[in-house]
C-alpha cells in the first residue's frame, strides 16, 4: 500500500489510520441508512471522533436525519478546509446482491462489499479517519479543518441535509472543500494515466415538448389531427438528445488537459472533442455529453383514452446544462433541434437546478495534482460531474473551491463505476486507506501547522 506524507509521521499512527478507516467503513455500511435514517451514522462518527479529541456536534432539522459537524480549530488566520460527505445511501434489494448489502462482508481478495462501499461510506470513513489521526497527533492547522457529513444527499427533497445546513450554519463556510465525484483513473490510448478530479457539476433543466394537433375519434384516423404521430416526428429530430458542443471555460479546461493548451483554437471545438473522445472508450460517451446541453427524451404523455386521438402529445426531456446556461438558452436549443415547421410548444417541466464549478487552478488544484503525480503516477483530469453533489451548495453559499476527489488505485475503475446505485457495490480496502492518507496529507499541506 502506498505510504504517505509526512515522512516523519510514526508508522504506528499511519497503520492505525489505515485500520481505523477500513473498520469504520465496514461499521458504517452495516447501518442501513437508506435515505431517511442517517442519525445512527452521525452518532457513530461523532463517537469515534470525540474519542480522538475532535469537537463534534450533531445538527438536525429532523431528529432521524442528523448532520455531523466536526472541527479541529485553526491557530490563526489561514485557509480552511472542509472534508465533506453524505451519510445516506440509495435503496438496495438484497435479492440482487452476491453478499447482503448491509452486512459489510470483507472477502479474501480484500474487497469490502455493501451499499455505500463507493457512494460514499468509503470516503466518509477515510475522511473521518484522517481527521481522527490528525487530532491524535496533536496537529492543528492555521485555518480550521472541518468534517461535514450530511443527510439526504441522494434525494435532497426533504431539505434536511446540505441545502438546509448552509442556510443555518454559516460557520461551515471554508476556503476549500473535498467531496465525492472524482478519483477514478484511466489510461489513455497514448499511454498517459489520468485521474478524474471533479471541478464542478452540471445542472438540470427538465423541459417538456408538446406536439399540437386536434382531437378525433380513433376509429377514423384521418379525421382531426392526431398529435401522437407528430410527436413521433419531433422525437426523431431530438434523437438520443446529444448536445450541440458549447464553447465553455470548463469544456476548454477538460480538452486542454487531454490535448494540450489551446486545443480548441488549434482544432476547433468539434474537432477537439472528437480527438479527445478517441483517447479512451469512457471519453467517447462522457466527453460529448458533458460539453453542452443534453436533452435525453424519457417520459411520454399521450391520450388518456385509447379511443381518443389526442390534441396534445408530449415528451419530457431530461436536459443537463453547463454552469451558466439559462432556461431561455435551453428552450432555444430545443427549438433549434425541432425546427419551426411543425406546431408544438416547449416549456419548463420543472424549475431548473443550476450547477456551478470551481476553476482548475490554485492551491487545492496544485495539491491534488502533486499528490496524483507522486502517488499515482497520474495527471489530473478536470471533469464536470453530470450528476449532482452537495458541492453545488457550498460553492453557491460560500464561494468555496470544492472538488470531488478521493483516489482509487487498486479497485478497477469499471468495478467502481458499476457499483454506483447498483448491485454488488464494493471497494478494495487499500483504496480506503489510501484515501485516508490523501486527506491527512491534504489537511497538513493546505492548512500548514
Ligand atoms: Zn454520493
Amino acid at each position: 500500500m502506498p505510504s504517505d506524507l509526512p515522512p516523519d509521521e510514526p508508522s504506528a499512527e499511519r497503520d492505525l489510520r489505515h485500520a481505523e478507516s477500513v473498520a469504520l467503513a465496514r461499521d458504517l455500511i452495516r447501518i442501513d441508512s437508506t435515505n431517511g435514517n442517517e442519525t445512527p451514522v452521525a452518532e457513530l462518527l461523532a463517537d469515534r471522533l470525540a474519542s480522538a479529541g475532535v469537537e463534534v456536534e450533531l445538527v438536525a432539522r429532523d431528529p432521524a436525519r442528523a448532520n455531523l459537524i466536526a472541527r479541529i480549530p485553526g491557530t490563526g488566520a489561514g485557509p480552511s478546509l472542509a472534508l465533506v460527505g453524505h451519510s445516506d445511501v440509495v435503496p438496495a434489494d438484497p435479492r440482487d446482491w452476491t453478499h447482503p448489502p448491509f452486512a459489510g462482508v470483507l472477502d479474501d481478495a480484500g474487497y469490502l462489499w455493501g451499499r455505500g462501499a463507493v457512494d460514499m461510506k468509503n470516503e466518509v470513513a477515510a475522511r473521518a479517519a484522517a481527521m481522527a489521526s490528525l487530532a491524535r497527533s496533536g496537529w492543528r492547522g492555521r485555518g480550521d479543518l472541518l468534517l461535514v457529513i450530511v443527510a439526504d444527499e441522494e434525494d435532497g427533497a426533504a431539505e434536511v441535509g446540505m441545502n438546509w445546513l448552509v442556510t443555518q450554519r454559516p460557520d461551515i463556510a471554508t476556503t476549500y472543500a473535498l467531496n465525492e465525484g472524482g478519483g477514478f483513473g484511466f489510461r489513455l490510448a497514448d499511454g498517459r494515466h489520468m485521474v478524474e478530479v471533479s471541478v464542478g457539476e452540471k445542472g438540470t433543466c427538465p423541459v417538456r415538448v408538446d406536439a399540437l394537433g386536434e382531437a378525433g375519434h380513433a376509429s377514423t384516423p384521418t379525421v382531426g389531427d392526431n398529435a401522437v404521430p407528430r410527436l413521433g416526428e419531433l422525437l426523431r429530430r431530438i434523437g438520443r438528445g446529444e448536445p450541440e458542443p458549447q464553447d465553455h471555460p470548463a469544456v476548454r479546461t477538460m480538452l486542454d488537459a487531454l490535448l494540450g493548451d489551446g486545443s480548441v483554437d488549434r482544432l476547433g471545438l468539434a474537432g477537439a472533442i472528437d480527438s479527445a473522445s478517441r483517447l479512451h472508450p469512457v471519453l467517447r460517451d462522457s466527453l460529448p455529453s458533458v460539453a453542452g446541453t443534453t436533452m435525453a427524451p424519457t417520459v411520454l404523455h399521450g391520450s388518456t383514452a385509447r379511443n381518443v386521438m389526442p390534441a396534445r402529445a408530449g415528451v419530457e426531456l431530461d436536459c443537463r446544462i453547463l454552469p451558466g446556461t439559462t432556461e431561455d438558452e435551453v428552450i432555444a436549443a430545443v427549438r433549434r433541434r425541432l425546427g419551426d415547421d411543425l406546431p408544438y410548444e416547449v416549456y419548463l417541466a420543472e424549475p431548473a437546478v443550476h450547477g456551478n464549478a470551481s476553476g482548475a487552478s490554485g492551491a487545492l488544484w496544485d495539491l491534488v495534482s502533486t499528490w496524483c503525480a507522486e502517488h499515482l503516477g497520474a495527471a489530473p483530469m478536470p471533469t464536470l460531474c453530470s450528476g449532482f453533489t452537495d458541492s453545488v451548495y457550498l460553492r453557491r453559499a460560500f464561494g468555496t473551491v470544492a472538488y470531488g476527489f478521493s483516489p482509487f488505485l487498486t479497485t478497477p475503475t469499471e468495478v467502481v463505476e458499476a457499483g454506483y446505485h447498483n448491485r454488488d457495490e464494493r471497494i478494495h480496502v487499500d483504496d480506503i486507506a489510501l484515501s485516508a492518507d490523501f486527506h491527512a496529507f491534504a489537511a497538513r499541506h493546505l492548512l500548514g501547522g
